[in-house]
């Protein structure tokens, strides 16, 4: 099995364990904890069943729109390289000065091996998904998809969510376990085994948010945050991770935070992401600035 085969096997099982975990969350809070016990004559029970509801479906809604990202790849949005001569030596007539121009031009543009299509500053391909993505981030194995430009505020809405819904589960079931000593035992073994699965689900996700975080306000991606690291160790082989040109020229003395040309500071960064309209900021709709081709950079390190 060869390693690309193998990592997309893997890729695939592990995207089922969020639906899984999911289903069986509403099975347990829904099934076990309200209709079993008969507890809808509470109504702390059964504005705890409304809030759970608000709080899944708003985190369900952030993880459709993660995964509706397959049609914003690279190869959707610009031709293949091969039909972009076709389309400029159609245009002049000279067939000697047509090749010199058509190579030139195509010289300017950062091509992907694979994809062989446009590749913009920023853009990345995935060995997974064997597609290149503008401002890619990393491919999500958790998620099974890749995350960048058009679903990258997205997925920190839903790391958000995800912690509050966890959190909001913990809360209720360790509660019950504590006041309600006189529950069923398949009822009992249901909330340990929940309360514990997503006791490690919100850790994963709270390292997310905290690592995430970081990004945004640097205005790094995954990749580059990860090669800016390597860089400061000493790696000379990550010293091209932006295309516009090298992390520094020679004898060139930069803060960490200058080699990065998108560090815009710390709000615009965020506004980078997430839009220029406050009330527009956790609103399940894509606010991110730009085009994800072009981005704004610091004077002096164009
Ligand atoms: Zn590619
Ligand atoms: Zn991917």
């Amino acid at each position: 099995m060869s390693s690309t085969v193998y990592a997309s096997f893997v890729n695939s099982i592990l995207s089922t364990l969020y639906p899984i975990l999911t289903i069986y969350s509403y099975y347990v809070l829904v099934g076990k904890y309200c209709i079993d016990a008969k507890r809808f004559d509470s109504v702390v029970v059964l504005i705890m069943f409304l809030i759970y509801h608000v709080l899944l479906i708003y985190t369900l809604i952030f993880y459709m729109r993660i995964l509706a990202i397959d049609d914003t790849s690279t190869a959707n949005r610009f031709p293949s390289k091969v039909a972009n001569k076709q389309a400029i030596t159609s245009r002049y007539f000279n067939p000697f000065i047509e090749e010199e121009i058509i190579q030139k031009r195509l010289k300017m543009l950062k091509t992907c091996n694979i994809c062989v299509t446009y590749k913009p500053p920023r853009t990345h391909h995935c060995s997974i998904c064997q597609k290149c993505f503008l401002r890619f981030d990393h491919h999500c194995g958790l998620l099974g998809v890749c995350i960048a430009f058009h679903n990258y505020k997205f997925f920190y809405l839903f790391v958000i969510m995800n912690i509050i819904y966890c959190l909001f589960l913990i809360i209720l079931l360790m509660f019950e376990l504590i006041k309600n000593r006189q529950l069923p035992t398949a009822s009992f073994s249901h909330f340990i085994v929940l309360t514990s699965l997503l006791f490690v689900e919100m850790c994963v996700s709270l390292q997310m948010f905290i690592y995430h975080t970081i990004l945004i306000r640097k205005n790094e991606t995954m990749i580059e945050n990860k090669a800016l690291n390597a860089f400061l160790r000493g790696d000379q082989g990550v010293r091209f991770v932006y295309q516009e040109g090298p992390l520094v020229n020679e004898e060139e003395v930069l803060e960490r935070d200058e080699m990065n040309p998108y560090n815009m500071g710390v709000y615009e960064n965020w506004e980078q992401i997430f839009g220029k309209n406050t009330w527009e900021w956790f609103l399940p709709t894509f606010t991110t600035l730009g085009d994800g081709i072009n981005f704004p950079k610091k004077i002096g390190r164009d």
